[in-house]
């Protein structure tokens, strides 16, 4: 048995038919960028979600950057952000010239809401919350931090299309919630994508006119914005997509949910799930000491794996000017040598999630 650590192509089968009808009806339609389709998906992801607005972006990147952008973050401002998260949430606070500051995860491979107001400084503007693996952050603590601080609130939801903290949507606790619709994320599109929601109708307005040059009216540039604009093609199969997100959430809360029940080797520790949150499981991420030996006794029975991730920001390259060393974060540092994510896609047959829970519980280094 070849088993993908995911395999987009089950997404698509499931559903085939429907993709196909509507990349049709947009390719006819002679109208490919910023038209009916978008504003009909920002208008069903903001419902979805529950958050008055939403903004159609093309990345989730460009989500996060514009967000610190609008809220004013820049040279000489510290966001807090958690010290295993995924490089492009860095990225999204370092592109506008402001510094990350690394808050340690806690065994929920999330944020430790306990530790981000030791890294509270008079620099700090923002907290960028990343509900990371599908489960939501302690939002109550970062709420409660945010306000006693006067600080900002981002929440990066790339991994988190729908779940909630306490009963609420992720998304809708900051003054913006971020999405990356890169096609592994619980609503993928066939591209890149992203959007932005917030309650704050000024701040959406900004958005719309940032994301098209800084344009209200063509031709007419009010500020210097970019062009970050959500094609129609990619909306349209979104709407689709949405359509059936609470089916794919459901159907791997299901797997998750064997995985937890049939998994049982004590070398291999099993994630574990935040009282107040649910989780939509965009990785099923287990913790193992000898990682490797895992991952290369499952290549060798043809299960594949992917670590998230396997150098925190602190020690890439791209951040050496932080001037952090190995030692500075030993949480973050020993989560990414420890850290592997099981096979999780929609369409995973029962077979094959079997081959794996069989070759996991076998294991014996
Ligand atoms: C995917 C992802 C992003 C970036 O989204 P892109 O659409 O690839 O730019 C940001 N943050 C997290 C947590 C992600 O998983």
């Amino acid at each position: 048995m070849n088993i993908l650590p995911n395999d987009l192509h089950r997404q698509y089968s499931l559903h085939a038919a429907e993709y196909e009808e509507k990349a049709l009806e947009v390719l006819r339609s002679g109208w490919y960028i910023l038209g009916k389709e978008v504003e009909a998906f920002e208008a069903e992801w903001a419902a979805y979600i529950g958050a008055r607005h939403c903004v159609g972006l093309a990345s989730g990147l460009d989500a996060l950057w514009i967000s610190f952008r609008l809220l004013g973050v820049g040279e000489g401002d510290e966001v807090i952000v958690c010290s295993n998260a995924y490089i492009a949430c860095v990225m999204g606070i370092s592109m506008n010239g402001a510094r990350p500051v690394f808050v340690e995860p806690d065994e929920y491979d999330n944020i430790d809401a306990e530790k981000i107001e030791a890294a509270v400084t008079p620099r700090t503007k923002a907290i960028l919350a990343v509900h990371l693996f599908g489960q939501a952050c302690d939002m109550d603590r970062v709420m409660e931090i945010a306000r006693r601080h006067g600080l900002r609130v981002v929440e990066d939801c790339a991994q988190s299309h729908g779940n909630h903290w306490r009963g609420r949507t992720v998304g809708t606790f900051g003054d913006v919630g971020c999405f990356s619709f890169y096609p592994t994320k619980g609503c993928g599109a066939f591209g890149d994508a992203g959007c932005i929601v917030t309650g704050d109708a000024d701040l959406a307005e900004r958005f719309r006119v940032y994301r098209n040059y800084g344009s209200e009216r063509r031709y007419h540039n009010r500020v210097v914005g970019t062009n970050s604009r959500l094609d129609e093609l990619q909306a349209g199969l979104l709407r689709v997509k949405l359509r059936h997100l609470d089916e794919f959430n459901a159907e791997r809360r299901a797997i998750a949910a064997r995985y937890t029940a049939e998994l049982e080797n004590p070398r291999v520790r099993l994630p574990r799930v935040r009282p107040g949150a649910d989780c939509t499981w965009h990785q099923y991420v287990v913790h193992a000491e000898r990682r490797d030996e895992l991952a290369a006794f499952l290549k060798e029975r043809g299960i594949g794996t992917i670590i998230h991730y396997p150098i925190p920001p602190h020690l890439s390259q791209a951040y050496a000017y932080l001037g952090k060393k190995p030692g500075d974060y030993p949480i973050a540092e020993r989560y990414a040598g420890e850290v592997l994510s099981l096979p999780m896609y929609n369409g995973m047959t029962a077979a094959e999630q079997g081959a794996v829970i069989d070759a996991i519980n076998s294991w014996e280094p």
